[in-house]
């Protein structure tokens, strides 16, 4: 049978799937994952009406692809071809600056002590609340600019800089409009504030701190959560996911379970920042209530991981927090051991992570926690698309979403190889080159 395409990626020097073989949990080290990749060697990608149609070696693309009258045709120019990449945990939404705070930082103050006094968060809720709706949009369609520079097609975004109801519907509003995928098309010389740069799902992280004003009453800070926010958020369709940062300093795990349950009672899908500073049960607590994802990880024990494993829980990796906070990384071979699939994230945030570079963050992971660059590569694409609950995407296969990119390098290790700065070449999302061509 021959296929209809309405876009097809010719001329690359690989294709990467990410849809080969899966091998069984404890051998996802080197050999397991090179062989996910599913690479194709002078690949070809064709697609219709959004969707990929085909996918093998472009000297077969003739025998099974026909092209419609106006298709697109993207010449790779020797390049690598993968899945856009998917940024499964990011804090997008959000006003102000926290350079002042950075030094502070650097020479040596805590991030609680900073938090104690005042900054941190706090500040960037200060900010945040002040902000219009259209400023916001403006400032987080900025950020998606930079993130699919990179290759970057879905931004997860969280709200957790509003603490407040009206303020937190405000965030996931500007994350759902960013992601209004031709509800308004790009042009040239329109204000930055527009949607359809990038495709997102949004998370409402109402606990993310506790906000100043309810320091002294945090209990009535958990019952506004679930009675109010939780209701409000999940009434407008405008979250799809529930996050809760348990940690020191943040939400106790009486707290985070409390919130998550009224989240999935609600409908929404969960996940959790877990084990940054300390392992308050956060592995253990993902996997008992089915979350999707428990990012950080830092300080998690084995026996959170494997709890998160055996549930089929992501572990999201956040090189960007680690390097700032100048922490201790996780390190990969004890993901190795408990069979656990790890992602990696930009956390893009004004605190820990003020960065909209994709591959930077998968370099780190590779220096700092060991991953291989196979690992790396699936981390960002296919293993962060599940970690954002979106099974549509992250792969090229057909049925998936023709949302792919085009990278100037012959070979994708190359690519977590450099230090950051790596930009697509073309980026395609829903089966319309957007950039490049
Ligand atoms: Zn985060």
């Amino acid at each position: 049978m021959t296929l209809v395409a309405d876009l097809v990626v010719v001329g690359a020097s690989e294709v990467l799937t990410m849809a080969g073989p899966s091998t069984p949990l404890g051998t996802t080290g080197a050999g397991g994952a090179e062989a996910r990749l599913g690479r194709i060697p002078k690949g070809a990608v064709a697609a219709h009406s959004g969707r990929i149609v085909w996918v093998g070696p472009e000297r077969e693309l003739g025998d099974s692809v026909v092209l419609g009258p106006d298709a697109a045709r993207i010449d790779a120019r020797g390049g690598a071809v993968l899945p856009g990449l998917v940024d499964c945990h990011t804090h997008l939404v959000f006003a102000g600056d926290r350079s002042t705070e950075f030094a502070r930082k650097m020479a040596g103050e805590s991030y609680q002590s900073i938090a104690a006094s005042g900054g941190g968060i706090m500040s960037s809720v200060r900010a945040t609340r002040a902000a219009t709706e259209e400023a916001l949009l403006a400032l987080a369609s900025e950020r998606a600019l930079r993130l699919r520079s990179h290759g970057v097609t879905t931004v997860e975004c969280k709200s957790g800089y509003g603490l407040e109801l009206e303020a937190e519907l405000r965030c996931l509003r500007v994350g759902r409009r960013l992601g209004e995928i031709g509800a308004h098309p790009e042009r040239e010389g329109t204000p930055p504030a527009y949607g359809g740069i990038v495709r997102t799902t949004t998370t409402f992280l109402g606990a993310h701190v506790v906000p100043a004003e309810h320091r002294s009453d945090r209990a009535r800070y958990v019952d506004e959560i679930c009675e109010r926010m939780i209701p409000a958020v999940a009434s407008e369709g405008l979250a799809d996911a529930c996050d809760v940062y348990l940690d020191e300093g943040a939400f106790d795990h009486d707290e985070a379970r409390r919130i998550l349950s009224t989240a999935r009672h609600a409908g929404l899908a969960l996940r959790l920042h877990a084990g940054q500073f300390r392992d308050l049960g956060g592995g253990e607590l993902a996997a008992e209530l089915g979350a999707l994802s428990a990012d950080h990880l830092e300080a998690l024990t084995d026996t959170g991981l494997a709890a998160m494993s055996r549930a089929g829980v992501v572990g999201v990796l956040l090189p960007g927090a680690w390097r700032t906070l100048r922490q201790t990384p996780p390190d990969a071979s004890r993901f190795r051991a408990a069979g656990l699939a790890m992602a990696i994230a930009t956390d893009c945030n004004p605190g820990t992570s003020p960065t909209t570079d994709p591959w930077l963050c998968a370099a780190l992971a590779v220096r700092d926690a060991g991953l291989t660059l196979e690992e790396a590569l699936l981390g960002v694409t296919i293993e962060a698309a599940r970690a954002a609950g979106l099974p549509d995407r992250g792969a090229l296969r057909p049925g998936a979403l023709a949302d792919l990119a085009v990278f100037p390098h012959a070979d994708a290790r190359a690519l977590p190889y450099w230090l950051g700065d790596v930009h697509a070449s073309h980026v395609v999302l829903g089966g319309r080159p957007i950039s490049g061509a």
